[in-house]
């Protein structure tokens, strides 16, 4: 959507970012009677786009595809009057009421802003990697664990992420490697403790993935692994690869206008989606390294959607 003047672009609420914190302030700020505008970039749907079975969002007992939940969250969220814009934001200006937002294909502004941008996991580059996501390769062990019961798995990583995604993974695993690229862990004491304690995990010092083997059709089958001192090659049977490298949050965008944490996660203040700019609330994945769920997410989206439609009512009467 692109229009001419501020006055058509101008919104009570906007919603950055089509995840389910977005749809879900969307729902609330929609059934409020508030018009938001939702504007998501060419791919709509957020992190779970990328996921396949979505097992443990309430209200599914059977599971339900990534994709189909979020396109359910739409059909919901556009019922109630919500629009939708598909355009990318690269600029942002918060410092002047209304806020502005500039878009490669138009500008926005808006009384109160909502920004649920997520995040994105990281990727070690390793070749089928990409093509093998939803196929035995995925980001997150909370969502797809379940899947690989009795199972060879590996995680690469060395932080916390990893450390705490290895530990979780032996409930479902038969085996479970931690491959790391140097020979000490990132990770807080007590994670690598968990990790060197569980029979179930043998860690593999000095090595990088350089190939994720099998296909669409098989699923993962092995890794080809390089050992990272020796550059010596060895091919390692497993049925899925976890990548738990980290997340960046989609923040840059407010650098400089909203407080972050050292890696960039909007903060917050406490109980509440409020930030230090009244009338500017987050939700989501931007704003949450610990938690990381749709079901968070979109509960921080009702959040910002309750904290903005109060503020706007405050303001205006
Ligand atoms: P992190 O601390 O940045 O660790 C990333 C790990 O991935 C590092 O070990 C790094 O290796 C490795 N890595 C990075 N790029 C790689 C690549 N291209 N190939 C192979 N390995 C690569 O990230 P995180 O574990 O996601 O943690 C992020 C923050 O969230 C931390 O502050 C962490 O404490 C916090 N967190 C806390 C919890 C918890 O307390 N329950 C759980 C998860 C995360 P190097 O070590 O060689 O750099």
């Amino acid at each position: 959507m692109s229009a001419s003047t501020n006055q058509v672009n101008h919104h009570k609420v906007i919603i950055l970012g089509s995840g389910p914190a977005g749809l879900t302030a969307a729902i609330y700020t929609a059934r409020a009677s508030l018009s938001p505008l939702i504007i998501h970039g060419p791919l709509a749907g957020g992190q779970l786009t990328t996921t396949t079975d979505v097992e443990n969002f309430p209200g599914f007992p059977e599971g339900i595809m990534g994709p189909d939940l979020m396109q359910l969250m739409e059909q919901q969220a556009t019922r109630f009057g919500t629009t939708v814009a598909v355009d990318t934001i690269v600029k942002a200006n918060l410092s002047q009421r209304p806020f502005t937002l500039t878009g490669q294909s138009g500008t926005y502004t808006c009384d109160s802003l909502i920004i649920s941008t997520g995040a994105a996991p990281k990727y070690i580059g390793a070749k089928n990697e990409r093509e093998l996501l939803g196929y035995g390769v995925s980001t997150c062990a909370t969502c797809d664990g379940a899947f690989f019961r009795n199972k060879v798995i590996a995680v690469v990583g060395g932080g916390d992420s990893a450390c705490e995604e290895a530990s979780f993974l032996t409930r479902f695993a038969s085996k479970l490697y931690l491959i790391h690229r140097r020979d000490s862990l990132r990770a807080s004491k007590i994670m690598q403790q968990r990790v060197f304690n569980n029979p179930k995990i043998e860690v593999l010092w000095n090595k990088g993935v350089l190939s994720v083997e099998g296909s669409k059709k098989d699923g993962v089958t092995g890794l080809t692994l390089q050992d990272t001192i020796t550059k010596e090659e060895s091919l390692l049977p497993a049925d899925a690869l976890f990548v738990a490298i980290g997340h960046t949050p989609n923040s840059s965008l407010f650098q400089g206008q909203l407080d972050m944490d050292e890696n960039g996660y909007l903060l917050h203040k406490p109980d509440s989606a409020e930030t230090t700019i009244p009338g500017v609330f987050v939700s989501g994945d931007v704003q949450d390294h610990v938690f990381r769920q749709a079901i968070t997410a979109a509960g921080s989206g009702c959040m910002a959607a309750i904290g903005a439609e109060r503020w706007l009512e405050a303001q205006h009467g």
